[in-house]
């Protein structure tokens, strides 16, 4: 067992293998289909159109005019754009604003049927390059300071509806996680990333190379089985990447979605950029949702991990059988 803090930021976790489960051992039981009413009453379906909040926009299907990407305002946002941006401090101890922002939907296919990892590499490139739009263009206004993209998927993972679909939410100040990598990066000389994609390169931790990207289990990894994709170059954008590149990083994506699948494992997913004139290298966690935080983890910050991110790479490469 081993105390781990992370690359560069000042957070801790137990790595506490439990030696005697192998990953299948993980699956989930939970079955995310089972209390879905299915295509027909699905308001992200094609033919449902009308039930969700006005269409901000879609990717056509050329060959057949349908939409192939589509999205619309959140029904039950976390921020509205009717209150202000502005942050204000009464005392010592208040400070407050409004939740100012947008919150939209986006779904990712027309197919009920297909969740993320099962789109083609073509898709999930698209989808990549509509975070690259929606980012540019709502990272314009006034009063927006970032624009977070996430994915949950499974209930584990706070998501209702299956109907495979990512959202963003735009804010009015740099979150606390994206600020605290910020000013952990200030204290190097270069971009400390760039270091640790050449160290995890070469390490037990590396899960996948290609000309594009590398994916690799963080050292203090927090979740298990807990994933990272990095591209090599220091990008800080989505508006970076070519479309080839962009490729690449769908693929990778998708290679440890897929591997991901074998345990049935409900996952969030976060995609960091840097906020306008800040520098951060971009890069995508996903998070399994498996083990529950509990009261050590919520009071402490200290979280337990029984998967090492060293056995976790082995997973995600197909070398988990178990040692003799
Ligand atoms: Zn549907
Ligand atoms: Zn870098």
């Amino acid at each position: 067992m081993e105390l781990r803090k992370d690359y560069i930021l000042d957070r801790w976790v137990i790595i506490a293998p439990d030696r005697g489960k192998r990953p299948e051992e993980f699956k989930s039981e939970d079955d995310i289909y089972a209390h879905d009413k299915g295509a027909g009453s699905c308001f992200f379906c094609p033919g449902n159109e009308s039930q969700t909040p006005p269409e901000i926009g879609r990717i056509k299907d050329d060959s057949t005019g349908k939409w192939k990407i589509r999205w619309f305002a959140n029904k039950f946002p976390a921020v509205d754009k009717t209150s202000t941006p502005a942050v204000k401090t009464d005392n010592t101890f208040f400070t407050y604003g409004d939740a100012y922002g947008d919150h939209q939907v986006i779904v990712e296919t027309p197919d009920h049927s297909k969740q993320l990892p099962d789109l083609s590499e073509d898709e999930i490139m698209q989808l990549l390059k509509v975070f690259s739009h929606r980012v540019d263009e709502l990272g314009d206004q006034p009063g927006t300071k970032y624009v977070s993209i996430f994915k949950n998927s499974g209930p584990k993972a706070g998501t209702s509806i299956i109907h495979s679909h990512c959202q963003l939410i735009t804010l009015n100040k740099v979150p606390p996680d994206i600020q605290e990598k910020l000013d952990a990066i200030k204290k190097f000389e270069s971009c400390p990333y760039c270091d640790i994609i050449k160290t995890e390169s070469k390490s037990l931790r590396h899960v996948h190379e290609d000309d594009t990207t590398l994916t690799f289990t963080p050292y203090a990894s927090r979740f298990n089985f807990e994933v990272w994709i990095f591209p090599k170059h220091h990008y800080k954008r989505f508006s970076d990447f070519s479309d080839d590149e962009l490729f690449d990083v769908a693929a990778a994506l998708k290679r440890v979605l897929r591997k991901l699948k074998e345990l049935n494992a409900n996952f969030n997913i976060g995609f960091f950029y840097a906020p306008e004139g800040e520098d951060l290298h971009f890069h995508i966690e996903i998070m399994p949702r498996i083990a529950n935080w509990a009261g050590f983890e919520l009071s402490t910050g200290v979280v337990i991990n029984v998967v090492s991110p060293e056995d976790a790479a082995k997973f995600y490469k197909g070398e988990h059988k178990q040692e003799s």
